[in-house]
């Protein structure tokens, strides 16, 4: 381990199996991991018997907590940023941490593994071929609307992140702007309540409005 480097490291989005070897011994060697929340990371920590201590890394903080960890890297401390499911840097704080360590000229290391969106797409029976990531939308809804107008000229297979309360307006607004076409809605991929369902947006619209959407999803256009 070359000291005072950044070491990108993906943790599972759900199945704590999901993990690399490589990822594992990284997070032991390293003299302090960042997270976005600890008693989350700790969960995975405990079950694989890493030491390491932790500090959060939340979004509010991340002024301080960035140069608190820049500071650490240039006194040649390593430091694993984790975050709280798949890869650091996706639609997550982690973002901020690695573009500042990269403009402090500090080593920034990917130790690759889940993240949501390959894991969706590539069950979601869409072109993998091409395809582009746009995570959250915006939460207001003619934002949101005027974005999806945008994408709905895209030839390229677009993938979408959702929260659980804001699953059926985002369909909804689907429908309205791309009509009643089939689409791919991963939920819960991993975990114990994972689903797939390959539906015209009409459908998921209705299967919500019996089931309450729970768990985390990701939609493949
Ligand atoms: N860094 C993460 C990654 O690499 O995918 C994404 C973090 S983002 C804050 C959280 C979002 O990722 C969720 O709202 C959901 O859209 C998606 N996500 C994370 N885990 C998921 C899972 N197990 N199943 C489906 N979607 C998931």
């Amino acid at each position: 381990m070359n000291p005072g480097t950044l070491y990108i490291v993906s943790t599972p989005i759900g199945n704590l199996e999901d993990i690399t070897l490589r990822a594992i011994r990284t997070l032991k060697e390293v003299d302090l991991i960042a997270c976005e929340d600890t008693r989350h990371t700790r969960i995975l920590t405990s079950k694989y018997g890493i030491s390491t201590p932790l500090v959060s890394y939340f979004q509010y903080k991340k002024i301080q907590k960035g140069e608190f960890l820049i500071g650490k890297l240039k006194n040649g401390k390593n430091i694993a940023l984790a975050s709280d499911a798949g890869t650091p840097g996706i639609s997550d704080p982690g973002v901020h941490i690695i573009r500042l360590a990269l403009e402090n000229k500090i080593p920034v290391v990917s130790i690759p593994g889940p993240t949501a969106l390959i894991a969706a797409l590539t069950v979601s029976g869409k072109p993998t071929h091409k395809f582009v990531y746009e995570g959250f939308l915006s939460n207001k809804s003619s934002q949101r609307r005027r974005r999806l107008k945008e994408l709905s000229e895209e030839k390229r297979t677009v993938i979408l992140y959702e929260s659980p309360h804001r699953i059926v307006r985002m369909l909804t607004d689907i429908l309205e702007v791309y009509g009643d076409i089939e689409i791919a809605l991963a939920r819960e991929l991993t975990k114990k309540f994972e689903e797939v369902r390959r539906e015209r947006v009409s459908s998921l619209i209705q299967h919500f409005k019996s089931t309450p959407p729970r768990g985390e999803f990701v939609l493949i256009i």
